[in-house]
């Protein structure tokens, strides 16, 4: 039995206009036990609200999600105690309170006891380092600090799934770093699942056992990482230029899921070898330096899927699929 069953989640939305907005039509995706999925898709996706709903903070119009076999929909109490969540925007931290105090704080709402929260309170602050923070308050606290605070706090309870929306988020690098390692620490070590939504691509590479999709609220990809960044491997190609391209053709080529690495080079998935042809011709009159088949990257596979106006449209029209 997997982890998280995520099975047909919807949600439809009012607008202020009176119109419906499909904020999503239909999820599915399954995580087992030390996995880490990424989650991904652009601006106003769906991902927050399918996250909500697996959180059971939004009721869906359909489907559900089963957190360890149990329904969230129908045994909302049971299936949330195996879930732990660190949603953007959310109020995680109380600013005022110390660590400590927060842990106190949020495992008293999991049904712990206070002397229990604090111990493990007191635990996971010293795995991340911060033990000695724990009595200053949270607004004394940098960002990367606060973010592995909250992390703390949904895991008091030693939860098996873990949601985690953008938790690199505005850090500098050393701090995503840490929190980063604490991430595949947790599914290593532990064996917790984890569902992490972020634009990183980066990141979502880095950390993620497989990864899932969704745009327009439907999900368009569900696959194991390596599998997915293998499937475009032997199509992608980088390109360098002699001098930045137009305006108009970088917009062009961008349409048709160009991903661009620095101002005079691109990456691109072709079809097939003898597309590169159309691709150099499209190019005219920029010079070009070099083209060569590489490795794809998450950023390429996503831009793929999620920027090209049809999935099925490739940079020279041909089918992609
Ligand atoms: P982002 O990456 O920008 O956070 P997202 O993928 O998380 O986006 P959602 O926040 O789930 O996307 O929003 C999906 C769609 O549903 C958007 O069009 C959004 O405007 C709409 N939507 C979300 N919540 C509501 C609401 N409470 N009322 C009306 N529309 C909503």
């Amino acid at each position: 039995m997997p982890l998280l069953e995520v099975q047909g989640l919807a949600k439809r939305y009012k607008a202020k206009d009176g119109t419906t907005v499909h904020a999503v039509k239909t999820v599915s995706f399954t995580l087992d036990s030390g996995q880490i999925l990424a989650f991904l898709g652009p601006n106003g996706a769906g991902k927050t609200t399918s996250i909500k709903m697996i959180a059971g903070l939004v009721r869906p119009d359909d489907g559900d999600a089963l957190i360890a076999g149990q329904s969230v929909r129908r045994r909302g109490r049971a299936a949330l105690t195996h879930l732990g969540a660190v949603l953007e925007g959310s109020r995680n931290l109380y600013w005022r309170m110390t660590p400590l105090e927060n842990c106190e704080y949020w495992g008293g709402i999991r049904g712990m006891k206070r002397k229990s929260s604090r111990q493990r309170g007191l635990e996971l602050l010293d795995l991340c380092g911060l033990a000695d923070k724990a009595h200053h308050t949270v607004q004394q606290l940098s960002r990367g600090m606060q973010q592995q605070v909250a992390i703390c706090c949904a895991l008091l309870h030693r939860p098996a799934l873990l949601l985690l929306d953008e938790p690199t988020l505005g850090l500098d690098l050393e701090a995503s770093d840490r929190i980063q390692a604490l991430v595949r620490d947790l599914a290593l070590h532990d064996q917790v699942g984890i569902v992490l939504t972020t634009h990183q691509m980066e990141v979502a590479q880095t950390l993620s056992h497989r990864v899932a999709i969704i745009r327009k609220g439907e999900v368009i990809l569900e696959n194991g990482t390596e599998q997915a960044l293998a499937a475009f491997s032997g199509n992608t190609y980088g390109v360098d230029l002699t001098e930045a391209p137009s305006t108009d053709l970088r917009d062009r080529l961008e349409q048709r899921g160009a991903t661009f690495d620095s101002p005079v080079s691109f990456r691109v998935v072709l079809e097939s070898a003898s597309d590169v042809y159309p691709l150099l011709d499209s190019l005219r009159p920029i010079g070009v330096l070099r083209v060569q088949r590489e490795t794809a990257d998450l950023a390429t596979v996503f831009r793929h899927y999620v920027e090209l106006d049809e999935p099925s449209k490739s940079l020279t029209g041909g089918g992609a699929e």
